[in-house]
C-alpha cells in the first residue's frame, strides 16, 4: 500500500524542504518529491512539519506501572523496596499491560522505536513474547533487548543459567528474524547483574546471530569500585578484558568512566545509550558526552524506565542531554540543538542497526508530524531549535510506524487509551511502599 503525506515542511537528510510530498510504501520511504497535483488519498498535513520519529535507545516498559512509588528514595531503597517487590506482582497480563501503557505514551510523545531491556523472564520467553505482542498491537517498533541475568541477589524470576539464557535468546531471535517491526538482541544485564560467563554468553549470541548487544555499565559510582574489587579492573577495562568491548556493544549510562576508558570505548567503536533524565532522577552523576563523542563513541538517547525519569519522551531527553552538559561544562554551547536532535533520531537508529531516524528514500517510514501552529512552536524562527528546546508534547499530532498511522490528531488509534488507563488504575490500586523495618532505638520524642 502506498501513502502520500503532504506537510508544509519536511526535515530531510539535507535539511528543511517545503512544497514536498513524502511517499511511503512497504514500510519504507519511497520518495520525497515536489507535491505537484493533489492526488486522491493524499494525507494533507497543513500547518505541520514532518520529522523523523525518535528512537528510545533504553527503557524498561514494565517500570511504567511503578511510576511514583519510589520517587524520593536512593538507589538501593528504590531497588529493594520498589523494583524487586513490585516487579514480583506482575503476571504475564500485567507485563503486557505495562508494555502497552509505556508504548502508548512513547508514541504520543513521538518515539517510534523503543528498546525494551526486558528481564522478567520466569525462565522462558513467554513474557518477552507478551511484550512483543503488545508492541505489535500498539504499533511501535520494538528492539527487545532480551536480558541475561544471573546475580544471586536478584529475584528468582530474573535469573537463568548462562546456557539457558543464551539458548532462549537465540530462540527468540530466530522466532522474530523476519518481523518487520520487531528485533531481538541479547542484553547481559551489567557487570554486577551478570557473571563473566553470562556476559561472554551474551556477546557470543550477538556474534553468531550478527546483532548488537546491550549492557548497563558504570551507572553508579559504587560499580567501578565493585568491579575493580571483584574482577581487578574498572567496568570498561573489565569488559575489554572479557573480549566483548567492540562495535556490537551498546553500553547503557557509562557515567563513571576515567579518561582511558572513554578513549578505549571510542577505539573499540562501542556505542552508548545515554539516559540524562534518569541519571539526574537517581542522582547517578553526569556522563561525559562531548568527550565520548570526540573519542568516536556513537550515541543514542534513552528514557530508561518510567519510574526513574518519570516521562517517556526522547524529545525531552534531547533537551535534557543538552542542558545537563551545559551546566556541567559551564558552557552554553556544549551541546547544540542539531546535535541533540541527531542523537535522539538517526544516531540512535544507527547504534541499534536500524535504518531509522531520518527522512530519505529507502529509510524506514517512521515519522512524526508536529503542529507548527502550537504556541510552543512560536515564534516561527528556527523550527529545529523549537523542537528540541521548546516544543510541548501537545504539538505532536500524528505518528507513523512502518508506514502505519498509529497516532492521529493527538490520539492513539490502535487502542482505547481510556480503557488502558482504567486497567492501569485497577492493577495498581492500593500499591504503596512499605516502611523499612525499624533498626534504630526508641523514637525521639515528638516523632509520630
Ligand atoms: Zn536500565
Amino acid at each position: 500500500m502506498t501513502l502520500r503525506l503532504v506537510p508544509d515542511l519536511v526535515l530531510t537528510e539535507h535539511g528543511w524542504r517545503s512544497g514536498c510530498a513524502v511517499t511511503l510504501a512497504g514500510g519504507r520511504i519511497a520518495s520525497i518529491e515536489p507535491t505537484g497535483r493533489a492526488e486522491p488519498g493524499d494525507v494533507l498535513l497543513a500547518g505541520r512539519a514532518l520529522l523523523p520519529g525518535t528512537v528510545n535507545a533504553h527503557c524498561h516498559t514494565f517500570q511504567s506501572l511503578l511510576r511514583g512509588l519510589g520517587d524520593d528514595l536512593d538507589f538501593t531503597g528504590w531497588r529493594d523496596r520498589v523494583l524487586y517487590p513490585f516487579s514480583q506482582r506482575l503476571d504475564r497480563s500485567g507485563i503486557a499491560l505495562g508494555a502497552a501503557f509505556a508504548f502508548a505514551e512513547m508514541l504520543r510523545h513521538g518515539a517510534t522505536t523503543c528498546v525494551d531491556f526486558f528481564y522478567l523472564q520466569d525462565e522462558g520467553n513467554e513474557n518477552a513474547e507478551a511484550v512483543i505482542e503488545a508492541a505489535r498491537a500498539v504499533g511501535i517498533r520494538l528492539v527487545l533487548a532480551r536480558t541475561m541475568y544471573d546475580w544471586a541477589g536478584a529475584p528468582k524470576r530474573y535469573r537463568e543459567s548462562p546456557a539457558d539464557a543464551a539458548r532462549r535468546t537465540r530462540e527468540l531471535i530466530a522466532a522474530h528474524r523476519r518481523d518487520d517491526t520487531i528485533v531481538v538482541q541479547p542484553a547481559p544485564h551489567s557487570p554486577h547483574g551478570a557473571s563473566p560467563a553470562m556476559i561472554r554468553a551474551g556477546f557470543e549470541v550477538a556474534e553468531s546471530e550478527d546483532t548488537r548487544f546491550h549492557i548497563h555499565v558504570a551507572e553508579g559510582r559504587y560499580e567501578g569500585e565493585r568491579t575493580l574489587r571483584e574482577h581487578g579492573a574498572t567496568p570498561i577495562r573489565y569488559l575489554d578484558q572479557l573480549g566483548v568491548l567492540g562495535p556490537r556493544m551498546i553500553g547503557v549510562h557509562c557515567v563513571w568512566l576515567d579518561d582511558e576508558e572513554v578513549a578505549l570505548m571510542g577505539a573499540r567503536r562501542a556505542s552508548l545509550a545515554y539516559c540524562p533524565s534518569s541519571n539526574m532522577f537517581l542522582g547517578d552523576g553526569i556522563t561525559r558526552l562531548p568527550e565520548l563523542r570526540r573519542a568516536g563513541v556513537r550515541i543514542g538517547l534513552g528514557t530508561d524506565g518510567g519510574c526513574t525519569n518519570n516521562r517517556l519522551s526522547v524529545f525531552e531527553e534531547m533537551r535534557m542531554a543538552a542542558l545537563l552538559q551545559r551546566v556541567r561544562l559551564l558552557d552554553g554551547g556544549a551541546l547544540d540543538a542539531a546535535t541533540a536532535f541527531e542523537l535522539g533520531t538517526r544516531s540512535g537508529g544507527e547504534i541499534l542497526g536500524l535504518d531509522a531516524g531520518s527522512i530519505a528514500p529507502g529509510r524506514l517510514a517512521d515519522l512524526v508530524a508536529v503542529d507548527l501552529g502550537d504556541a510552543s512552536m512560536h515564534p516561527q524562527l528556527d523550527t529545529l531549535k523549537s523542537v528540541v528546546f521548546a516544543m510541548s508534547d501537545r504539538a505532536v499530532t500524528d505518528v507513523w510506524v512502518h508506514g502505519r498511522r498509529v497516532v492521529e490528531a493527538g490520539r492513539i488509534v490502535t487502542l482505547d487509551e481510556q480503557a488502558l488507563l482504567g486497567r492501569v488504575r485497577e492493577l495498581t490500586r492500593g500499591w504503596r511502599v512499605l516502611e523499612p523495618p525499624a533498626v534504630t532505638g526508641p523514637r525521639l520524642a515528638g516523632e509520630p
